[in-house]
C-alpha cells in the first residue's frame, strides 16, 4: 500500500516537472489523506483550481500522502505546500520547518468556526459510567492511534484525570475511517466507550444515521460561540502550511487567495470546511503533544535509564571502557609505584648504611694514617737529632763568637758604636736562623689535623733542603735543587707535602751513602705539570732500587736497611693519593729516582683570581 502510494507520488512528481518545461510553473500541495488518496483528491482538488485560478502562472496539484509519507515527500524538495491535520502540521512544523500561512474554517453548515475538540461518550444507560474516572477497566474505541481529534485530544483529558488508556482500559482499539464506526460500536455495546472529534454526533443526528440522545457525554465543556458537545479542550483547525524554500511571493499570493475564499465557495464546499481565517495560535497544540510525550516531544520523557542506554548507549559504553581503563591504569600506576617506592627506600636505607659505614671506616683510615704518618716524622725527627743539633750548633756557636767579640770591643774601648751594632746585627741574624730551625722542627712534629690549602712548591722544597743540609754534610753528599721558575703552588697539606720530600731526600742520602768514589748527589727537580699542578722528582746516584723488588718498596715494612722501619715510602705514598697524585720509583742512570705529582689549585671564584694569579707570577 505505500509502496503503491509512494509509486503514486513519484509519477505525480515527474509529470510535475514535465509540466514546468512549458505552460505555467507547477505547484504542488501535499495532503493528508486519511481516507485514500482519490478521496483526498476529491475532496481537495476544487481548492488547488481555485488557487490556479487566482495565483496566476501557476497551476496548482493536490499530492494526496499518508502520514508516513509526509515526512519523507516534504524532504524530497518536491512540494511547496502542506495541508495537513493540526496535530501532524506541529509535528512537521518541527521537524521540517513548514510555516503555516491560514486556519482552515470549519464548515458553515454547523457553524463551528475554525476550532475543534473531540467528545468522549458511552450510552447513557450504563449507570456505571458517568465520569471519565468511571473508565478504568473498559474497553475503549477510537479513530485512529495517531488522530489527532480522533484519539490524542481524548487521551489528553484521560490522563489528566488519571487514566493511563494503554494500562487503565481492558482494550483500545481504532475504527479507522469512516470515523462513524466509532458510535455504532458504542451504540452496540461493542466497546464500553468512545471517542472522536466534534460535530461528528450532531452530523451523524442530522443526517439521521444514529439517535444521538443514547449517548452520555462524559466531562461535558461548554465554549462561549461553540455549538458542538465537547470533552476536551478547543484546538485549531488544519492550517495551510508553506515551507521553508517556497518562493515567498508564491506564499503570500496563495494566503490572499485563501483569506479571500467565500465560506460558501465550491472548493470550501467540496472539501467540507467554511473557506480560510488568519493562522491560528497552535501553542495548544504543542502543549498536548508536550504532556503527551509524543510527536516533536517525544523524547522529552522522563529520562530513564533505558533509554540513556538506547541513545547515548554507545557513547557510555566508550567512556565506561576509558573510566575503567584509567582505574586499571591508575590502580596499576599506584601499585607499581608504591613497590618502586618500597624498593628504592630499602635501597636507599642499604645505601646510606654502607655509606656511612664506609665514611665510618675512611675516618678511621684517615685517622691511622695520620697518627702514623705523626709518628713517622717524630721518629725521623729523632733519627734526625744530632743532624738538627748540629744545624742548631751553628747559629748558636756564631751568636757566641759575635756577643765575645763585641764584648770585647766594649771592654777595650776600642769598638766604635757601629761595629758593636753591626755585631749585635749578625746575632740577631743568627738568632733567627736558629729560630726558623727550630720552628721547622716543631712544624714537622706537630699533631695536626691535616688541612688543604694552596703550598707554594718552591719555598717548601728549599726549606726541606734547608732542614737536610746538616744531614747531607754529615753524609758528605750535595743536595742540588733544579725548580721551574714559573713552579706553581699545588693543593695540599703543607706538613705532609715536606714529610713525602723528608722522606725521599732522606733515603737519596741513605743511597748515596754507600757509594764510595766520586760525588754524592741528591738531586730534587721540580716541574709545572700540564695540568697545572707539579712534577716533583728526588733522584740519586746511590745502588738504584733493591734488585729484584723494584715494586716492593712501597709495601709497609719492606725495609733493606738495617735500623729501618720500611714505612716512609708506604707513608709517602698514601699522601701523595690522598691528595689526588701518583707516586711512582723507577732507576735513573744511576740510582734511583722518585717522582710524584701534586693537582693544581683549583680555578678560583672570579673575585680572588686576579690576587692569586699575581701572587704566583
Ligand atoms: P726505610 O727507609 O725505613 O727502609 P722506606 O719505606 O723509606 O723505609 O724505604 C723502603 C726501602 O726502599 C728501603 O729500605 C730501600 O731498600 C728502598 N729504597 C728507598 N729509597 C731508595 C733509594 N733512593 N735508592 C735505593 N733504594 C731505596
Amino acid at each position: 500500500m505505500i509502496r503503491l502510494a509512494a509509486g503514486l507520488l513519484l509519477v505525480l512528481l515527474a509529470a510535475g516537472q514535465a509540466a514546468a518545461a512549458d505552460g505555467p510553473v507547477p505547484v504542488r500541495i501535499a495532503v493528508l489523506a486519511f481516507r485514500g488518496a482519490e478521496n483526498a483528491l476529491n475532496r481537495w482538488s476544487p481548492t488547488a483550481d481555485y488557487l490556479s485560478a487566482r495565483v496566476p502562472g501557476h497551476r496548482f496539484q493536490i499530492l494526496p500522502l499518508s502520514l508516513e509519507q509526509m515526512g519523507p515527500a516534504l524532504a524530497g524538495g518536491g512540494v511547496d505546500f502542506v495541508l495537513t491535520n493540526t496535530g501532524n502540521y506541529v509535528a512537521l512544523e518541527g521537524s521540517h520547518g513548514i510555516s503555516r500561512i491560514a486556519t482552515m474554517r470549519s464548515p458553515a453548515k454547523v457553524e463551528a468556526g475554525n476550532v475543534f475538540g473531540a467528545v468522549i461518550f458511552a450510552r447513557r444507560d450504563r449507570a456505571d459510567i458517568r465520569a471519565l474516572g468511571d473508565l478504568k477497566g473498559k474497553s475503549f474505541m477510537g479513530v485512529q492511534h495517531d488522530g489527532f481529534g480522533g484519539f490524542q485530544m481524548a487521551w489528553r483529558e484521560l490522563k489528566e484525570a488519571g487514566i493511563d488508556p494503554f494500562t487503565d482500559f481492558s482494550s483500545v482499539t481504532f475504527s479507522g475511517f469512516p470515523q462513524d464506526e466509532v458510535a455504532f460500536a458504542v451504540r452496540d455495546g461493542r466497546v464500553d466507550a468512545g471517542t472522536f472529534r466534534t460535530g461528528t454526533l450532531e452530523n451523524m443526528d442530522l443526517e439521521g444515521r444514529i439517535d444521538m440522545d443514547i449517548f452520555r457525554i462524559l466531562a461535558p465543556k461548554s465554549y462561549s460561540g461553540f455549538p458542538f458537545l465537547v470533552s476536551t479542550r478547543l484546538y485549531p483547525e488544519w492550517p495551510f502550511a508553506k515551507l521553508r524554500r517556497t518562493d515567498p511571493e508564491l506564499a503570500q499570493a496563495v494566503a490572499i487567495a485563501l483569506l479571500s475564499m467565500p465560506a460558501d465557495d465550491p472548493a470550501a464546499v467540496a472539501g467540507n470546511y467554511g473557506g480560510w481565517t488568519v493562522p491560528l495560535d497552535y501553542q495548544p497544540v504543542h502543549d498536548l503533544f508536550r504532556e503527551l510525550r509524543i510527536g516533536p516531544y517525544e523524547h522529552l520523557g522522563e529520562i530513564t535509564i533505558g533509554e540513556l542506554v538506547r541513545q547515548w548507549g554507545h557513547w557510555g559504553l566508550v567512556i565506561l571502557v576509558i573510566l575503567v581503563g584509567s582505574l586499571v591504569w591508575a590502580a596499576t600506576t599506584e601499585r607499581l609505584v608504591a613497590r618502586r617506592t618500597r624498593e628504592l627506600s630499602a635501597a636507599n636505607l642499604e645505601l646510606e648504611r654502607q655509606i656511612a659505614a664506609r665514611l665510618r671506616a675512611e675516618g678511621q683510615a684517615r685517622r691511622r694514617r695520620a697518627e702514623l704518618s705523626h709518628m713517622h716524622r717524630v721518629s725521623t725527627m729523632g733519627e734526625m737529632a744530632s743532624g738538627l743539633a748540629h744545624e742548631l750548633n751553628q747559629p748558636l756557636a756564631a751568636i757566641g763568637n759575635y756577643a765575645r767579640g763585641g764584648l770585647r770591643r766594649l771592654r777595650g774601648g776600642g769598638g766604635t758604636s757601629d761595629q758593636i751594632a753591626e755585631a749585635l746585627e749578625r746575632i740577631a741574624a743568627q738568632g733567627d736562623r736558629a729560630a726558623a730551625i727550630i720552628k721547622r722542627i716543631r712544624g714537622m712534629v706537630r699533631k695536626d689535623a691535616p688541612v688543604r690549602a694552596p703550598v707554594p712548591v718552591s719555598q717548601v722544597v728549599r726549606e726541606v733542603a734547608e732542614l737536610m743540609r746538616a744531614e747531607a754534610e754529615r753524609q758528605k753528599a750535595d743536595i742540588e735543587l733544579d725548580l721551574d721558575d714559573d713552579l706553581p703552588q699545588v693543593t695540599g697539606d703543607v706538613v705532609q707535602v715536606e714529610q713525602v720530600l723528608l722522606n725521599l731526600i732522606r733515603n737519596g742520602l741513605d743511597a748515596v751513602s754507600t757509594v764510595s768514589a766520586g760525588v754524592r748527589r741528591v738531586t730534587v727537580r721540580g716541574r709545572r705539570a700540564p695540568d697545572g699542578g707539579a712534577v716533583i722528582s728526588v733522584a740519586d746516584n746511590g745502588p738504584g732500587l733493591p734488585d729484584g723488588a723494584p715494586g716492593a718498596v712501597f709495601d709497609p715494612f719492606f725495609t733493606t736497611k738495617e735500623r729501618g722501619l720500611g714505612l716512609g715510602l708506604s707513608i709517602s705514598q698514601s699522601i701523595v693519593q690522598s691528595h689526588g697524585g701518583r707516586l711512582t720509583a723507577r732507576n735513573g742512570r744511576p740510582g734511583a729516582v722518585f717522582e710524584f705529582t701534586l693537582p693544581p689549585v683549583p680555578p678560583a671564584p672570579e673575585q680572588d683570581a686576579e690576587g692569586r694569579g699575581n701572587g704566583e707570577s
